[in-house]
């Protein structure tokens, strides 16, 4: 009896082995044409395993349990330098986000390059939220790099209190496809909400220090200062939103004038 059970559970293995692979691959030739939105729950199952237990079924018998499936996991735990949150550029990595929902694609439930690390907040927020359309895909970290070129702009709106509005500025490289596809990702993730309230909390870090340097230097200070403080920030990333706070109040006039002295 047991032998007979060992065989079907390595026919099943064999079977799942495959499907996951297959699975892998489909997802990667969606991803580099751009048909993210056109792959069916149904082609990404398990063979011999019922779809509701299929995630369950993988990780018992596959990746996270077995010594090098956790090496695999640890790695993209780790995998942001300074442990941001690839999806959001601020919040600490603390989860593997699925980028195609483990419930509908469970054959690449433990597929690496459908495991993005991310902070908890994008990781709820993203749910089972799936591509929906060519310009509803949301960026892919690894597969899309966007962050070769500067992308995120802010502007200065308001002068009491000074308010920072952030918003997706395409370079001329991007097609528009891309450029739909960041600013879906940038609403979807709350990211304009994200980056104005952090850049506001800066700002009253910082705004002690504004005022003694605008006191002994005046403006010139002031946008030295801040100059200096950006191009350190985006140095390290190009579109983070500390960089790109530092940079739009060094380029703007009235701010470095005074309007930040309460
Ligand atoms: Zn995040």
């Amino acid at each position: 009896m047991a032998s007979t059970r060992d065989t079907t559970r390595r026919t099943l293995l064999l079977a799942a082995g495959d499907s996951v692979e297959a699975a892998g691959e489909r997802f990667r030739h969606a991803a580099q044409a751009g048909t993210l939105h056109e792959l069916l729950g149904a082609d990404f199952t398990v063979p011999g395993v019922r779809a509701n237990d299929a995630v369950q079924w993988i990780y018992d018998n596959g990746m996270v349990n077995t010594r090098k499936g956790r090496a695999i996991y640890d790695q993209l735990m780790a995998a942001p330098a300074d442990e941001r949150c690839p999806l959001c550029g601020h919040g600490v990595v603390r989860t593997l986000d699925h980028y195609l929902p483990k419930k509908m694609f469970p054959a690449l439930c433990v597929d690496p390059l459908n495991l993005i690390p991310a902070c908890a907040d994008c990781n709820h927020t993203k749910g089972d939220i799936q591509p929906t359309g060519p310009e509803k895909t949301p960026i892919h970290p690894y597969l899309d790099c966007i962050d070769n070129e500067s992308w995120l702009e802010a502007k200065v709106v308001g002068s009491e209190p000074v308010w920072l509005d952030f918003y997706v500025s395409p370079p001329p490289t991007w097609d528009s496809h891309l450029a739909s596809r960041t600013r879906h990702h940038f609403e979807l993730f709350g990211l304009a909400e994200l980056f104005s309230l952090q850049a506001n909390r800066t700002l009253n870090s910082i705004r002690q220090h504004l005022t003694s340097a605008f006191e002994a230097g005046g403006e010139d200070l002031v946008r030295a200062y801040l100059t200096d403080e950006a191009s350190t920030r985006l140095a390290h990333r190009p579109n983070g939103w500390e960089g790109v706070t530092y940079r739009t109040l060094a380029q703007d006039e009235a701010f470095c004038s005074g309007t930040f002295i309460l």
